[in-house]
């Protein structure tokens, strides 16, 4: 009877008895939205980061967050929000992905990206394009439109062209900002000083759950300024840079050689389900165990399939947040003292 009446009464009455949980299939699941993201890790302290930038990292992270979670709430796939929100720092020239990226030793800005969903284990990457202003967008397409997982340089170039993607000239990637860290790198190494490549970390990451309970994760870099002969990171790396399964989604940012060498994102989903860990401990075995003892710094971002969220670094700062399904959103630069 109950059933006849919401026939006559369409869709709406649908949707309350669902909300209401009265439809006899016990109570209604409470949709378990998550999204985290990062802009990058690296030598971050409040002495080197002035007020004025810090506050327009703050409302860059906090206004990405904001959109990707309320396209969350709308429904969209995790998919989509992690391909958007990393398109949306991408354009932003604060971080080192995308417009902002940072400069090779040749003086070119090479860019690197890898996208993951974990409802299917399929992923996708690019790795080396100079001309394809959306990377993440590109990876997605290596995903969904080839048989293969890692397209570079020209070949991926050729491909995301082919596939109507946005074109741009390189030129289109030059920041003041980038070319004078690579001025000073190349000094550096002049002088003969080390960490030629590895001061600055950048790239920018996300992981998403959707109203499904779908995980997906994206990572976009312009990789370490002064990289030379073609150096690719761990960013469009898949288990290094980024991975998820349908427990675990992980986006890494810090020397990828390290990431690269220790699975670090695979590695941090592989314990989670091996051992009776939460996101959190998996997080800190990996980042402040394995990476930390061989040297390597950087951090991730990481969210379970319930949507608890990991935000783990050993270096001094990562720009950092999350936007849970109850509405709390938190920001974050430095270390917590
Ligand atoms: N992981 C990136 C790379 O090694 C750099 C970064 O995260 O800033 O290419």
């Amino acid at each position: 009877m109950l059933r006849d009446g919401v026939r006559r009464l369409g869709p709406l009455a649908l949707i309350l008895l669902a909300c209401s949980g009265s439809t006899g299939s016990g109570e209604a699941e409470q949709p378990r939205i998550a999204l985290v993201i990062h802009g990058g890790a690296g030598t971050i302290r409040p002495e080197n980061v002035s007020a004025e930038r810090e506050a327009a990292y703050r409302s860059a992270l906090t206004a990405t967050l904001e959109a990707g979670i309320a396209l969350l709430h709308e429904g969209a796939s995790s998919l989509d929000v992690v391909e958007t929100v990393i398109r949306r720092m991408e354009d932003d020239p604060l971080f080192n992905a995308g417009r902002g990226a940072v400069f090779t030793a040749e003086g070119r800005n090479e860019l690197d990206a890898s996208i993951m969903d974990g409802s299917t284990s399929l992923a996708g990457g690019v790795a080396g394009v100079t001309r394809v202003r959306h990377p993440i967008t590109a990876a997605r397409a290596v995903m969904e439109k080839t048989e293969h997982v890692l397209l570079a340089g020209s070949g991926a170039e050729r491909f995301a062209d082919a596939q109507g993607l946005e074109m741009v000239d390189p030129e289109f990637f030059w920041t003041e900002r980038r070319w004078k860290s690579l001025e000073r790198a190349r000094e550096r190494e002049h002088v003969g000083a080390s960490g030629g490549a590895a001061a600055a970390f950048g790239t920018v990451g996300a992981v998403a759950l959707d109203r499904d309970g779908r995980l997906a994760a994206g990572t976009s870099t312009g990789g370490m300024t002064n990289k030379k002969h073609g150096r690719i990171g761990d960013s469009p790396i898949i288990g290094a840079g980024t991975y998820a399964n349908s427990e675990c989604g992980v986006s890494s940012t810090g020397h990828g050689e390290y990431f690269i060498r220790f699975a670090v994102a695979f590695d941090i989903c592989a314990r989670l389900r091996a051992a009776d860990l939460t996101i959190q401990e998996a997080a800190d075995q990996v980042i402040h165990g394995v990476l930390h003892e061989a040297g390597g710094e950087g951090g991730i971002i990481a969210l379970d399939a319930s949507g608890n969220p990991a935000l783990v670094f050993n270096t001094d700062g990562m720009y950092r947040g999350y936007a849970l399904a109850d509405g709390q959103l938190n920001v974050a630069i430095f270390k917590d003292k």
